[in-house]
Formats: structure tokens, C-alpha cells, sequence
């Protein structure tokens, strides 16, 4: 299986630490609002990537953060906390709010498929591990403390700039339009461990720590959250494009100063969902959230399926026309999943050289739009339909669109609705319907048997009866006469 790595630029055989073990980390949530759309195209792709680890045979251990203090209006430890902010719109407590969002998140997720990690833990319950770390990298000579709060010193590594895709200045933190340089910081990268001053005082939460009563920085919450659960060799770290710098330049800065060698081998960025006017945003423009979009009568699966349809290293734009266009496609798969009958024997051959379509592009640095490809050539295949349907269940368990739940959903409806229209007409007993029911798939058969005799005879003695029977391409129905 073949994945990008930002940290060398290319695309590279995946190769886990230990064979057959998949040790994996995601950035999780900032909870102080919704998710937004863009937030959960990186989840629903890391979902993707989990579920087909699993798919191939690994033993994945999947961690995740809660980001529930820490993490500061700017990546770059400035403005205020994001918490606190939450905290001050809805006139409730951080712990309320993180509360009331946590939920939140998970449950855009269920409504996503998105799978929830084997291991979810919140920043605010891990505050001894981290404190523990900052101590350590204080004696290694790796971090300062500086006007109260306790920096990471950049200018120890070797090499600071992992992911150097963007020019440099871009990357510096003090030259970044509108933010202030902090004049405790010996180099314009270092970054906070711990604060215990900050330019707002009214931080909610805090804990007493070596240097003071104070709160942790956003970046050593990932590092520790990480290592706890998944010891000092991670296989691979994901988030989106966003957080590469200067969140996970920091992260593997202070995790390899701390444990003396390298950390994570693979690092899997999810390119930004925008609108047509840029970037996403949670304060501008229409918020757009999972909650939004059902109230405008989409399916969650139909933004999944908009997410599948194109590959997690290219911007994707987000439009209502885009959006509508999935919705039909997706629509028009589940009714052709619809027709395939249920029963028979799978073909092993069909089966086996279809799923090498959907294997091929997925080990292609998960090519999920190359992937949904395969779903239309097994629709095409000159196959039976039980070997199809295995195909789709098969694809599914990686795509998690709920393709035979969907179809088989419309199918109910669709029978439900041909039953309706069938209905013994008003007037007719429920014992007379069955009789013509029988006797119109009767003369159903003797037509077939070319009798004419025995289906003359039966319109005649339904007839006879006040039953008209009235022949159309879809059927026989009937009418008191
Ligand atoms: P946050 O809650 O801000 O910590 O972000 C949660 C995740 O969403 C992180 O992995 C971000 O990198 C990712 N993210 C933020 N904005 C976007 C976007 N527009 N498209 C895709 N992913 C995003
Ligand atoms: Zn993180």
C-alpha cells in the first residue's frame, strides 16, 4: 500500500513498525463549537484510511484527542483561548461547553459512519502526563522558562521545519500578518508548554505545576496524548493540511527532543475543504454544519459520498450545485443496488478480479474517487447479482456509505408503494382480494402456458362476480365493475 508523506514528500510504501500493527493518531476536535463540513472531510478521510488498514488485515489501535483547553485563538499561542471563547457566547462554563460539543462532534460523526477511535481522550484528563514531559524537556535543556511560562527552544534541533512545502517566512510565526511577536521567546518559533501568564487573565481553567498555576500549550497535548497510548514509535499521525505547521512541527520537535529519537514515520495531511469565497469558517458567512445540511434535506451519506468522490490531497470545493450533483449520483447507485436480487451463489473468479480494481486504488494513496469508480464497474460487470451485492457490502466496509442499507431501505419503499397502488379497491373484502389476487396470477400462467381457454374463463367468472380486470405493462389490476 502506497501513502503520501508529508514529512518526505512522497509517496511511499507503508511499512508499520511492527508487522501486521497499525499504531495510528489523530488531531482530535476543538470543542468550543460545531464541527464544520471541513473539519469532518479530514475525519471522514482518516476514517477511510482506518477502515481500509483494517480492510487489508492490520490490527489497528487508533488515538484521538479531545483539544479542551489550550488551544489559542491563533495556532500561534496568541488571542484568546478558543474554550473560553465558546464559553463567554453561550454564557456557560468551559467544562459545559466542552461537555455539550464532545457530544456534539461524536454525533455528526455517527451520522457520518465516521467510527469512533479505540481510545478518545481529553487534554483536561491528562495534565500530570504532560507536566511530566515539560519537566523532562526542561532538564534535557530543550525548553526555557521565559517571563513565567515555560517555552520550547527551537533552536536546539537540527532541524525544526519538517513539513518545508511553504517558503519559510510563511512558516515564521512573528511575521504572520496580525499576530505579535512574544518578547519572552529567545527564537521567533519556540513555542508555549505552559502558560502561567498569558495577555488574558481570566483563563478558567488551571492546575498547579512546577512553574506555577497555569495550563498547558496546545501542542503537548498530542505529543503526550500519543505516547501514552501508543509508546515512543508511532506508524502514523494525521490532521488536516493546517495543523502541519506549526501544530505537528511542534508536536514532533518537543516528542523527539523528549524521547531521543524519531517518532512517527508516516504523517497523512487531508487537503482543506473551502467555499467559492475561500476558507471555511465557523464565524463568517453560513456556518455550515452536518445539522444544516439535513435541515436542507440532504442525507449525511450524500456529503460522504461527495467526499469520497474526490482524493484527500486536492482542495475540494464546496457548493451546493457540487453538493446537489453527489446527492444524484449517489441516489442513482443505491436505486441500481436496489434492483439486484437477493440469494444465489457468489462467483469467487468476478468477485476476485473486481475487488482488484477497488484494492488497486486504494494502495494508490487511497484513491477514493478511482475507488467509487469500482463500485459502477461491478453495477457494469457481466456477473450475477449476488456476487455484486457481495462486492458492495465487501467496498463498503472501507467507503462506509451504507449502500445496501440505503438500497434495501428504497426497495421496502418501493414495494410498500406497488402495494398500495394494488390495493383491493374500496368495497372488496379482504377474502374476495385474495381470491382475485389468485386468480389473476392464475391467468397470469395459463397466458404464459398459452391457455386462453383457462384465462378467458377466469375473467369471465370474475366478472360475473362485478370484477373487471384491467391489463397494463405493469401488471393486472382490477376495478368493481
Ligand atoms: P479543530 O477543531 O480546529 O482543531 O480542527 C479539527 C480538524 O479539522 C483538524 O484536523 C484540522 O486540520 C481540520 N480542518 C480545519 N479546517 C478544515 C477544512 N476547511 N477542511 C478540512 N479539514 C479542516
Ligand atoms: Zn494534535
Amino acid at each position: 500500500m502506497k501513502l503520501y508523506n508529508t514529512a518526505t514528500r512522497q509517496r511511499e510504501e507503508f511499512i508499520p513498525n511492527e508487522p501486521g500493527k497499525v499504531s495510528m493518531y489523530t488531531c482530535g476536535p476543538t470543542v468550543y463549537h460545531f464541527a464544520h463540513i471541513g473539519n469532518l472531510r479530514s475525519y471522514i478521510m482518516e476514517d477511510v484510511l482506518e477502515k481500509y488498514f483494517r480492510y487489508v488485515g492490520y490490527d489497528v489501535t487508533r488515538v484521538m484527542n479531545i483539544t479542551d483547553v489550550g488551544h489559542l485563538s491563533s495556532d500561534a499561542d496568541e488571542g484568546e483561548d478558543k474554550m473560553l471563547k465558546g464559553a463567554k457566547r453561550e454564557n456557560k462554563s468551559v467544562m459545559e461547553i466542552a461537555k455539550f460539543y464532545t457530544d456534539a462532534f461524536f454525533s455528526d460523526c455517527a451520522k457520518l459512519n465516521i467510527k469512533t477511535p479505540d481510545v478518545v481522550e481529553p487534554a483536561t484528563g491528562c495534565i500530570d502526563e504532560f507536566i511530566k514531559v515539560i519537566e523532562g524537556l526542561i532538564e534535557k535543556g530543550y525548553a526555557y522558562l521565559a517571563g513565567g511560562n515555560v517555552y520550547f527552544d527551537t533552536s536546539k534541533l537540527e532541524k525544526y521545519y519538517i513539513f518545508n512545502d511553504f517558503k519559510e517566512e510563511d512558516l515564521a510565526v512573528g511575521v504572520r500578518e496580525g499576530v505579535e511577536e512574544d518578547s519572552n521567546k529567545k527564537n521567533k518559533n519556540d513555542f508555549v508548554l505552559w502558560f502561567t501568564k498569558s495577555k488574558f487573565e481570566d483563563q478558567a481553567l488551571k492546575w498547579e505545576s512546577p512553574w506555577g498555576v497555569g495550563y498547558p500549550g496546545w501542542h503537548i497535548e498530542c505529543s503526550c496524548i500519543s505516547m501514552k497510548h501508543l509508546g515512543d514509535k508511532l506508524d502514523i499521525h494525521c490532521g488536516g493540511i493546517d495543523n502541519a505547521f506549526p501544530h505537528h512541527t511542534n508536536e514532533i520537535a518537543q516528542s523527539e527532543a523528549y524521547i531521543g529519537h524519531k517518532w512517527c514515520n508516516y504523517w497523512f495531511h487531508v487537503l482543506h475543504l473551502n467555499t467559492n469565497s475561500g476558507k471555511m469558517s465557523k464565524s463568517t458567512g453560513e456556518f455550515l454544519t452536518v445539522s444544516l445540511l439535513e435541515s436542507k434535506g440532504y442525507d449525511p451519506m450524500e456529503y460522504r459520498f461527495f467526499c469520497m468522490q474526490s482524493h484527500y490531497r486536492k482542495n475540494l470545493v464546496f457548493s451546493y450545485e457540487n453538493l446537489d450533483n453527489a446527492k444524484i449520483s449517489y441516489n442513482k447507485l443505491i436505486a441500481r443496488i436496489a434492483t439486484l436480487k437477493e440469494g444465489g451463489e457468489v462467483d469467487a473468479e468476478a468477485f476476485a478480479t473486481l475487488k482488484a480494481r477497488f484494492t488497486d486504488a486504494m494502495d494508490n494513496d487511497l484513491n477514493t474517487s478511482l475507488a467509487v469508480t469500482a463500485l459502477y464497474d461491478v453495477l457494469k460487470a457481466k456477473t450475477n447479482d449476488a456476487t455484486k451485492l457481495a462486492l458492495f457490502a465487501d467496498f463498503d466496509r472501507v467507503l462506509s456509505l451504507d449502500l445496501i442499507g440505503h438500497a434495501s431501505v428504497l426497495r421496502s419503499k418501493l414495494e410498500e408503494e406497488a402495494k398500495k397502488a394494488n390495493a383491493a379497491p374500496e368495497g372488496v373484502s379482504p377474502e374476495l382480494a385474495a381470491e382475485v389476487e389468485a386468480l389473476i396470477e392464475e391467468r397470469k400462467e395459463a397466458k404464459k402456458a398459452k391457455n386462453y381457454a383457462r384465462a378467458d374463463e377466469i375473467r369471465k367468472y370474475l366478472s360475473d362476480k362485478g370484477i373487471t380486470l384491467i391489463d397494463s405493462s405493469a401488471g393486472t389490476t382490477y376495478k368493481l365493475s
